[in-house]
């Protein structure tokens, strides 16, 4: 065992009963320098997996647990009348539990519990919509009531609530969208901002407007508003000094002790590590051990899921059933997860960060921690956005390894060295400060704030600012950058919980006759890649992607795809011959029922353009105006170089249907500005270049300024 680390983690044993659950103290802590205690962490070593290494199977965990027993030895549980009284006493607090401690799905239930009669609600926010939608289930099942009734959940594009729903929790973005209508959030009685450190834009955001409505209502003193920040692992000193340094409670003592194995040397290849270690834990281990990998995104969960169907194949041991997991996922296939799986077979997990924080996938006894993360940043001056796979921070690799003893003890195996772990930021950084920031300020705008003075952790950078507010005035939706205020179209654009970007060219389409296109464009646009291509078939894929391409480009490809998709009677098996993802396609699906409900809800007539596909181009081009760009002159042979808008050079993308155009279109309009090695247009329709002048004359006249 590594020295370095026999002081962070004092060995436990590994029994699994629930005599180890102390809850020793809730500390109030003022002292500037709080160290999170990783008490139950034991860090070791190890160049492979050691069979003994493993907590052993053990009788005492039983899946049909005893659901309303299990909490009553949740460390909150136990503290909850000290807790209670602690929230009585403070308008605002933060409360740091370990992970497992019960604080996501005992905290509100103890509120609520000690409110009985009350009228007032209490929000509990998520980042994540998986993460909302299983705990809210939980909460419902240990309250023993109907989810939606007493507890409910309301995330993009589902809303599981009702007039009798208390206890709702909800993605920090629904929140957000909640806070247009009513910036004093005035149906909340408690607001709790769960896992706070994982900063996304639209949590650093509540935090602002939920301390603005509360200092607003605590004036007025009439329904005055509690807020509570929760978390594992953060950065306590910096949100005690945003919320004035309020009091912080710290409660000790986790659930199941996580025993962490890091890798003894580095690792080339992490999918190849993470397939390695599989295999060598699925040899070893016992059946009801399932396993949680994480992985960075979807492409790589199918690679490595179909490398392990195949060895599955080869191997011994109990069958394997292996389920992934990530944002992209339709609902109701991210929720297969939870399902529990014939006895004697494994579960193996691929998921991204979407399954590192809040939920519970009982049975996990193994996380296998590749330590990366798919992050997308963002450059203002070039509007370009990359898509780059780095180590995760330490509070990640903490929270993933968290999964582990969610309820039984378990092990975490970190493909990294301790030496590498040591070396990463404690933190993550804020999402605020590498993102657009487009849609949040078109909802911060929304609330009335003004974005100057709004207070915020930790600020965006200027250029970031300004470039949101010109594009946002160029879209019409403010009327100035200068002391914004929303436009009629603005006001509408927020109805839709989707980029303003793509909300204008919805709101745009029945000027150009395509509402009907625009519906269906927009929704496969808001899904993952739905062509699909194996390795070994490449050739075949390319071949029956030809029926579907269109001379215009990749949009209306797009279209022509989800159009025969429609109309397929066997959706499943017409995908599979077409070289298509079904889940993709069935989640643009659900996304364009949404959508088609709102723009009903803002009465826009749902009229079709036909053949007449230009139409739809320009429509597309009044909201992605600034996704143009033209070609170099004088460029010779082989692919043609654009010059973007934004003055960034980038060739089309090889599979796109345009790559092989000759000549190239003068001018085309893309979906994304891809940095890979090199820089890619993305998704590629060709337009023609004075439409710009058409339908965006404020951007036009710019961009020929410049
Ligand atoms: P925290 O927010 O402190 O990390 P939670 O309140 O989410 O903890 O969960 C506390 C414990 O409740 C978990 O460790 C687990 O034992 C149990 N639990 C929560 N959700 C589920 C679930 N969906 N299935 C099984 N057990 C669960
Ligand atoms: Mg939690």
């Amino acid at each position: 065992m590594d020295s370095k680390y026999a002081s962070v983690g004092k060995e436990k044993e590994n029994k699994n009963s629930f005599d180890n659950i102390k809850v020793k103290k809730i500390k109030l802590c003022s002292d500037n320098n709080l160290k999170q205690t990783k008490d139950n962490l034991k860090v070791c070593e190890t160049n492979g997996v050691k069979q003994n290494s493993l907590p052993k199977s053990n009788s005492s965990y039983d899946i049909s647990e005893d659901i309303h027993e299990v909490r009553k030895t949740l460390p909150v549980y136990v503290v909850r009348g000290r807790l209670i009284e602690e929230i009585k006493k403070h308008n605002t607090m933060i409360i740091i539990g370990e992970t497992g401690s019960g604080k996501t799905t005992q905290i509100p239930q103890i509120i609520y519990e000690h409110q009985q009669g009350s009228k007032s609600i209490i929000a509990v926010t998520q980042p994540r919509r998986v993460a909302a939608i299983t705990l809210a289930m939980r909460v419902a099942a240990e309250m023993r009531t109907e989810i939606g009734t007493t507890v409910g959940y309301c995330v993009r594009f589902e809303d599981v609530t009702s007039s009798r729903t208390k206890v709702k929790y909800l993605t920090d973005g629904m929140l957000l969208r909640e806070a247009v209508a009513d910036p004093l959030l005035k149906k909340y009685s408690i607001i709790i901002l769960d896992e706070a450190h994982e900063r996304t834009v639209n949590t650093d955001i509540l935090f602002g407007i939920v301390k603005l409505a509360q200092k607003e209502r605590n004036n007025q003193k009439v329904n005055p508003l509690k807020v509570i920040i929760m978390s594992a692992t953060m950065d306590v000193d910096r949100f005690r000094n945003f919320y004035e340094n309020c009091p912080v409670i710290y409660l000790e003592g986790r659930t199941y002790p996580v025993t962490i194995y890091h890798s003894k040397t580095k690792h080339e290849d992490y999918q190849y590590a993470a397939v390695c270690t599989i295999f060598q834990l699925h040899a070893t281990t016992p059946a009801n051990h399932d396993f949680l990998v994480f992985l960075t995104g979807q492409e790589e969960i199918e690679t490595v899921m179909s490398k392990i169907k195949q060895l599955a194949k080869e191997c011994s041991g109990p069958p394997i059933k292996v389920c992934p997991l990530y944002a992209g996922l339709p609902a109701s296939k991210q929720l297969q997860v939870w399902k529990k799986s014939p006895p004697g077979t494994r579960k193996i997990v691929l998921a991204t960060n979407i399954a590192e924080a809040s939920v519970t996938i009982p049975q996990i006894k193994c996380v296998i921690d590749t330590g990366v993360v798919k992050e997308r940043t963002w450059c203002t001056s070039t509007g370009a956005e990359r898509l780059t796979v780095r180590a995760c921070s330490q509070a990640a690799g903490w929270q993933r390894a968290g999964r582990a003893g969610r309820t039984a003890a378990g092990a975490a195996y970190r493909l990294y060295t301790a030496g590498d772990f040591a070396a990463r930021p404690e933190h993550n950084v804020p999402e605020i400060v590498r993102c657009p920031l487009t849609s949040s300020m078109l909802m911060l705008i929304a609330t009335e704030m003004d974005p100057s003075t709004f207070p915020l952790i930790d600020a965006p950078p200027r250029e970031s600012i300004e470039a949101s507010l010109l594009l946002l005035k160029e879209l019409g939706a403010i009327d100035s950058e200068v002391n914004p205020k929303l436009t009629l179209l603005g006001k509408k654009m927020t109805a839709f919980p989707i980029d303003p970007k793509y909300a204008k060219v919805l709101l745009c389409a029945p000027e150009f006759n395509c509402l009907e296109e625009a519906l269906s464009l927009v929704a496969v646009m808001s899904s993952e890649n739905v062509f699909y291509t194996p390795l070994h078939k490449r050739e075949d894929a390319f071949k029956v992607k030809q029926k579907f391409i269109s001379p215009l480009g990749d949009h209306i490809t797009l279209l022509n795809v989800y159009k025969a998709f429609c109309k397929a009677p066997f959706k499943k098996q017409w995908c599979k011959e077409n070289f298509l993802n079904h889940k993709n396609l069935s989640y643009a699906f659900e996304v364009r029922s949404q959508l088609l409900s709102v723009c009903q809800r803002l009465n826009l007539p749902v009229t079709s353009c036909g053949s007449v596909m230009d139409q739809l181009l320009k429509c597309l081009l009044s909201g992605l105006f600034t996704n143009c760009a033209w070609a170099r002159a004088g460029a010779g042979a082989g692919a043609a170089r654009y010059v973007t808008g934004a003055g960034a050079a980038a060739a089309l993308h090889p599979g796109g249907a345009l790559a092989a155009a000759r000549p190239p279109p003068a001018a085309v309009l893309y979906s994304e500005l891809l940095h890979t090695r090199r820089a890619y247009l993305v998704t590629v329709s060709a337009v023609q270049p004075h439409w710009l002048q058409q339908v965006a004359p404020d951007y036009a006249r710019r961009s020929r300024n410049r």
